[in-house]
Parts: structure tokens; C-alpha cells; sequence
């Protein structure tokens, strides 16, 4: 099995952190088999409070899909636990939001879409249902009488020990 953290980097305008309605957020991303290296043409999502029985085991995983070239069953979970904030103290850093537990596939993009969360500074607002789907947001905290915003969201995939 192969762990693979997704990192994102933003600028954060008067937000404090910016996270996912862990563990219902749905993660979108487009996979590919590590055994024939098919890039899946769509992407596939996966929450990590769904589960799924696993074919041929009692166990269960959050993914469980086939690979249309090389028919083999790979699967996929969200760590429990791995789910992380980004804060104004990362900004413009790389920061793991998550970590995927991976086996036979590995995520190769993502769609960042709604369902993220976004706490203002100073004790502002918190905005729920934020959509990323642009990779970026901006709105007004009544409370503090500022502009907010998520700008320039970019991610990467990184292997984890
Ligand atoms: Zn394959």
C-alpha cells in the first residue's frame, strides 16, 4: 500500500483556516492504475464516511473500483485522522489536507468543487459550504466588516511514509 498525501497552497484573505466538512467532504479525483498505468478519463470521489464492502474480504474501504484496461480491483481509503487545516500561517507554503491510503491506484488530480470551510479572523464569520470549484472564493463577514477570500488554490500529490 502506497500513502499519498494531497497538499494545497492559497492566499487567504482575512481567513483564518480553510478546511473540508471532513468526514463528509466528497473528494474528487482522477485516478490512475498503478498496474497498467491507465489514467482513468473521468474523476472518481470518495468520502471517507462512506464505506463500501471489499470483494473477496469482511473488510470494507471507502473506494473499491475496477480498472477498465487491466480489469484488476483496486481500492482506496482516507486515512482517519489525516485530515488537516490550512491556516494564514501556511499561506503560500504547501500544506497536507489529507492522506490517501492506496492500493493498486494512485490520484493524479483533483477537483477541489464545495463543501469546504472557511473560518474568518478576529473571530469572524464561518462560512460552511464553500465552493472551490474556481480555485477561489470571496464573500463579506458582516461581523468584522471585511472582504474574505480564498485565492490561487493549487495542489500537489506527495508520497508519505
Ligand atoms: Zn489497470
Amino acid at each position: 500500500m502506497v500513502k499519498i498525501a494531497l497538499q494545497i497552497k492559497a492566499t487567504l484573505e482575512c481567513i483564518e483556516s480553510l478546511y473540508t466538512n471532513h468526514p463528509h467532504y466528497q473528494w474528487f479525483l482522477k485516478l490512475k492504475c498503478s498496474n497498467c498505468g491507465e489514467v482513468a478519463e473521468k474523476f472518481t470521489d470518495l468520502t471517507e464516511a462512506d464505506k463500501v464492502p471489499l470483494k473477496h474480504n469482511r473488510s470494507e474501504t471507502n473506494l473499491a473500483i475496477k480498472c477498465k484496461l487491466c480489469s484488476r480491483d483496486n481500492s482506496m481509503d482516507v486515512i482517519e485522522g489525516s485530515n488537516g487545516k490550512y491556516t494564514n500561517d501556511d499561506a503560500n507554503k504547501f500544506k497536507t489536507l489529507v492522506i490517501y491510503d492506496c492500493r493498486g491506484v494512485e490520484p493524479v488530480d483533483f477537483e477541489p468543487k464545495s463543501g469546504w470551510i472557511a473560518e474568518a479572523e478576529d473571530n469572524g464569520k464561518t462560512f460552511t459550504d464553500v465552493d472551490l470549484s474556481e480555485k477561489e472564493w470571496a464573500d463579506y463577514d458582516e461581523k468584522n466588516q471585511v472582504s474574505v477570500g480564498v485565492y490561487e488554490l493549487e495542489w500537489q500529490f506527495i508520497k508519505v511514509k
